[in-house]
């Protein structure tokens, strides 16, 4: 239990005391924040808040989608990334997730371009507020739309052409259980000091939308046990983010679904 984490939007019907007071009851010790789980609070605020409840914030979700066609609106995403890292700072979050983007009408060679450019010109950003970028590669059903950076060897390579120590990766099993040379990126980008975020859900046979029916543990075909025993064999002890969107899921009694999570991490994941 000790490493368990939940996503604020796991629960997404619970505001963030209701979700931070459910969470520490029931003995859950890290948090991962959404951004729009903030507001009422500043983030300063809404770090006190987690804090007082004996939580700690592994994570702010989420900052990237840099690629677009024109250049005033990569500048504006880079504007906004700075913000998210200041609201990370405030929050107390040592990594700002980056879901990369990807931008239809154009190539995913030129998105992938924008994203190194992109993630380039926040690190200075990024080294005065003391937050860690953490690049999570998509599904690559996603490559249309929402990311280029699709599988944990091209996040390592963005991270190697960016040579930073403010930068790494977030590894989530929803996007990468499939990828055959798992085991190996995984050791790998462990070894490169890049595994800094890993999270966890399900894939659901057959699953009926792309983005809000993800499973949670035990639902579905995701080796969960085997994939987290190859990230702790690295000597990673980051917290186990469990991170469900599912329409379903936040349409159930919250209370039960939490139980339900507990429950599936010890059973499914341990
Ligand atoms: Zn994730």
């Amino acid at each position: 239990m000790h490493r368990l984490c939940i996503h604020t939007i796991t629960t997404k019907p619970w505001p963030l005391d209701e979700a931070v007071r459910n969470y520490a009851a029931a003995g859950v010790r890290h948090i991962t924040v959404w951004r729009d789980a903030i507001a009422p609070r500043t983030p300063a605020e809404a770090g006190k808040l987690i804090r007082d409840h004996g939580l700690s914030v592994t994570s702010l979700c989420r900052g990237g989608f840099f690629p677009a066609p024109a250049a005033a609106a990569r500048a504006k995403a880079i504007d906004e990334n700075r913000r998210c890292l200041d609201e990370a700072a405030a929050l107390g979050a040592p990594h700002l997730v980056l879901v990369c983007g990807a931008a239809p009408g154009q190539t995913l060679a030129e998105s992938r371009k924008q994203i190194a450019d992109g993630i380039a010109a926040l690190l200075p950003h990024a080294a005065a507020t003391g937050v860690k970028l953490a690049i999570e590669p998509l599904h690559p059903m996603y490559a249309g739309d929402r990311s280029a950076v699709n599988t944990l060897a091209q996040a390592r390579a963005l991270c190697r052409a960016l040579a930073s120590p403010h930068v790494g990766i977030a590894a989530d099993t929803y996007h990468i259980w499939w990828d055959d040379d798992l085991e190996n990126q995984i050791e790998l980008a462990a070894r490169e000091n890049l595994l800094l975020a890993y999270h966890i859900c399900d894939w659901r046979v057959p699953t009926t939308d792309f983005l809000n029916d993800r499973g949670l543990m035990g639902e579905g075909v995701i080796p969960l046990r085997q994939i987290t025993a190859w990230i702790n064999r690295t000597g990673c002890a980051a917290p186990i983010e469990v991170e469900i969107f599912s329409t379903r899921l936040w349409a159930a009694d919250q209370h039960a679904f939490l139980k339900n999570i507990i429950q599936a991490y010890k059973q499914h994941v341990l």
